[in-house]
C-alpha cells in the first residue's frame, strides 16, 4: 500500500519552490535562506482523543486540522511556514482511501501558507489512526516571538473569539500565520503564544515563563457565539465566559506588549480579525479574574489537560 500511496502522492502534490527534493528519496532537502532560525514543531493527533471517525468526523477535515495545528504553533513563534512531514499509523481496513481523504484535507492549507508536504511514513496497524505532523519553519529578518519575553505591566492583547471550539472550529482550525507575521513586521511584541488549551491554561504558561503574573477584565474577554450556545446547551452549569476561559483550540493568538505599543496596535486594528485588549501582566506570580462589579477573584488554570 505503501508504494501505491506514494506513487499518487507524487501526482497529487507538485514540486514546491520550498523543497529542492521532496517525497521519494530517503530524506527531503529543504532550500534555506542563510540568516533565521529554523522553528520546528511537531503534533501527535490520535482517534478516539483528538477526532474520532466512528462519529462522524470526516477524513479531510481532520486531515486540515492535523496540519492546522502546527502551523498555528509557527504562527505562535512568528515564523514562516516551508515544510510539513506527515506521519499516519493507519487502521487496517481502508487504509489507503483514508490516507488519500487526509492528504486531500491538507493540501489547500498547504496551499494557502506555501507549505511543501516534503515527507513522512505510513505504517498499517491493527490500532487506530494515528497521525504525526512536522512543521517546520523559518524565522524572518524580525526574530521570533516567544512566550518568556512578557513584562511586568504590559497590556495581554488577543485575536479573535474564544470558546465553543467543539461547535466546529476545533477542526477548522485557521491557523493566525499571516496575523503573527503582521504583528511582529509592525509592532514589537514582548510574548506570544496560540491559545490550544484554553485562554486560561495558556495565559498561565505565558505569565509563568514570563516570570509574572497576570488579570484578566471579565468584561473584555471576547466571548464567540458558539461559547455563547454551548453555555445555553449545559443548563447553566457553565457561562459564556467560563466556556471563553477554558475550552481551547481556539488557535487564537495571546500576546503581550508595552502599553504604549498596545494603544497604537489596538488604534490600528492591523488584521482582519479584530485585537482585543483583556488584561495586564502583573509582578506578582498570581492569576487574577476582574469581574465587571470590579472584584477581583482567583484565576483557575484550568483548559485542556493532555493526558
Ligand atoms: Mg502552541
Amino acid at each position: 500500500m505503501e508504494l501505491e500511496f506514494i506513487r499518487w502522492l507524487n501526482n497529487r502534490i507538485a514540486a514546491h519552490p520550498g523543497a529542492r527534493l521532496g517525497i521519494g528519496d530517503d530524506a527531503a532537502l529543504l532550500e534555506w535562506a542563510d540568516r533565521g532560525d529554523c522553528v520546528v514543531t511537531s503534533d501527535l493527533l490520535m482517534d478516539g482523543a483528538h477526532f474520532r471517525l466512528e462519529a462522524g468526523d470526516p477524513p479531510k477535515r481532520i486531515g486540515h486540522k492535523a496540519l492546522a495545528v502546527n502551523l498555528s504553533d509557527l504562527a505562535a513563534m512568528a515564523s514562516r511556514p516551508v515544510a510539513a512531514f506527515v506521519s499516519l499509523a493507519l487502521p487496517r481496513n481502508g487504509g489507503l482511501p483514508l490516507a488519500q481523504d487526509l492528504v486531500e484535507g491538507m493540501l489547500p492549507l498547504a496551499e494557502q501558507f506555501q507549505v511543501a508536504i516534503a515527507g513522512g511514513d505510513t505504517n498499517i496497524w491493527g490500532g487506530p489512526l494515528v497521525i504525526s505532523v512536522t512543521a517546520v519553519g523559518m524565522a524572518t529578518e524580525h526574530g521570533v516571538l516567544r512566550r518568556d519575553g512578557g513584562r511586568p505591566g504590559d497590556w495581554l492583547l488577543v485575536t479573535g473569539a474564544l470558546g465553543g471550539s467543539l461547535l466546529g472550529r476545533h477542526l477548522d482550525v485557521e491557523p493566525r500565520v499571516a496575523e503573527a507575521l503582521v504583528l511582529n513586521d509592525q509592532f514589537e511584541i514582548h510574548a506570544c503564544l496560540d491559545i490550544s488549551d484554553g485562554l486560561a491554561l495558556d495565559l498561565s504558561r505565558l505569565a509563568s515563563a514570563s516570570g509574572c503574573g497576570a488579570i484578566l477584565e471579565a468584561a473584555a474577554i471576547p466571548v464567540s457565539d458558539a461559547a455563547r450556545q454551548l453555555a445555553q446547551r449545559g443548563d447553566g452549569r457553565s457561562s459564556p465566559l467560563d466556556h471563553a476561559l477554558s475550552d481551547g483550540e481556539d488557535f487564537e493568538l495571546l500576546f503581550s506588549v508595552a502599553p504604549d505599543v498596545g494603544q497604537k496596535i489596538l488604534a490600528a486594528q492591523p488584521l482582519a480579525v479584530p485585537i482585543r485588549h483583556i488584561g495586564e501582566l502583573t509582578d506578582e506570580p498570581q492569576l487574577w479574574l476582574r469581574r465587571e462589579d470590579a472584584t477581583l477573584e482567583p484565576l483557575a488554570a484550568r483548559g485542556f489537560e493532555h493526558q
